[in-house]
């Protein structure tokens, strides 16, 4: 996923690299956007519009996700953000200058969740319209959930997950402590700013410090408003979100970093989510975090 993986665990049962890796491997043969061959990139590729095309099951779970996440979020996360993402230089052809208004506006006829439709019971999916699908923003924790799901075959009754710094953990350390996490300041150091002693559930995080664009001096981060066309642009550098899985945390946290500071708050608050915001301030040179009240509850039983 061109990332790094890392699991600790305890098992009854043998648990290998090799069985690992060759679960991440199929997951990434359906799901992911880089590869040429796989299932999703297909999809991207066919012009039947209209029309009920049949996939592979795990397509449509990690999509049926992200479509909830996306009505939960009025469309701020969107997996048919794609030809956006392409347009501002973060897929695979190189970008110089930023889009224009026209080709934004072109693009934005065709970003919609609601251009997909999906059937639960058949594995299959309808395009409305001539749409792309981008699973970046929900793919990472997808598979940190379906490797859960291998280690509990294994007989793991504990164990720490970690795809890219999307994290699920359950059980104990090897102290039997609970898994110490900790949110990082995103200023490059890797210092954690607060800790969390979590024994289930996944924490992801979502932000502009690692994967951004310069145009005309300007930076452009990869998390796009798939309502405006354009990059997020606000002071939130990074959105940690904790949630019973990862998936549904990874998509979250691109959703809550779309919103900008004072709509996450409001929607972590009234879903009863717990969030932990960074944001820049650009006069003092410095970040601050801030946090929702179920994320406050977390951090006092972690430090
Ligand atoms: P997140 O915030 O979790 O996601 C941001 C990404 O989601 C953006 O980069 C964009 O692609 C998309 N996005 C932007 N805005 C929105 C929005 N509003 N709603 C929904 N999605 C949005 N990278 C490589 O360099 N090489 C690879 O071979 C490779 N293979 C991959 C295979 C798979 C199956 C997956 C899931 C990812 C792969 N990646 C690869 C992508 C890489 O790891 C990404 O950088 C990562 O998934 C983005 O995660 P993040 O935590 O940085 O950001």
């Amino acid at each position: 996923m061109g990332t790094y993986y890392r699991v600790v665990g305890q098992c009854r049962d043998s648990l290998t690299n090799h069985l690992l890796e060759s679960e991440l491997r199929s997951l990434t043969s359906v799901l992911s956007n880089y590869d040429a061959e796989s299932e999703i990139s297909s999809f991207n590729r066919s012009d039947r519009v209209g029309e009920w095309v049949p996939v592979h099951e795990t397509l449509v779970k990690v999509l049926a996700m992200a479509q909830t996440i996306s009505e939960q979020t009025s469309g701020a996360f969107d997996v048919t953000v794609a030809p956006l993402v392409e347009l501002w230089g973060f897929g695979s052809k190189e970008v110089t200058q930023p889009p224009s208004t026209e080709s934004i506006t072109r693009e934005l006829h065709r970003v919609n969740y609601k251009l997909l439709e999906l059937d639960e019971g058949n594995n299959a999916l309808r395009k409305l319209s001539n749409i792309k699908l981008d699973l970046s923003g929900i793919g990472k924790g997808y598979g940190v959930d379906h490797i859960a799901e291998v280690l509990a075959d294994q007989r793991c009754s504990d164990f720490l997950i970690d795809i890219g710094g999307e994290i699920r953990v359950q059980g104990h350390n090897a102290l039997s402590h609970s898994w110490r996490i900790g949110i990082e300041v995103p200023d490059g150091t890797g210092q954690a700013e607060v800790f969390l002693n979590l024994s289930s559930g996944a924490i992801a995080t979502s932000g502009s410090y690692r994967n951004y664009r310069i145009f005309d001096e300007e930076s452009y981060p990869h998390v796009i408003d798939p309502r405006s066309g354009y990059p997020t642009s606000h002071n939130l550098t990074a959105v940690t979100v904790y949630r019973s899985t990862a998936t549904e945390a990874d998509a979250l946290a691109t959703a809550l970093f779309v919103m900008g500071y004072d709509d996450a708050l409001e929607f972590a608050e009234s879903h009863d989510i717990a969030v932990a915001l960074t944001t820049w301030d650009a006069d003092s040179e410095k970040h601050s975090a801030s946090y929702s009240s179920a994320m406050r509850v977390l951090i006092k039983e972690g430090n």
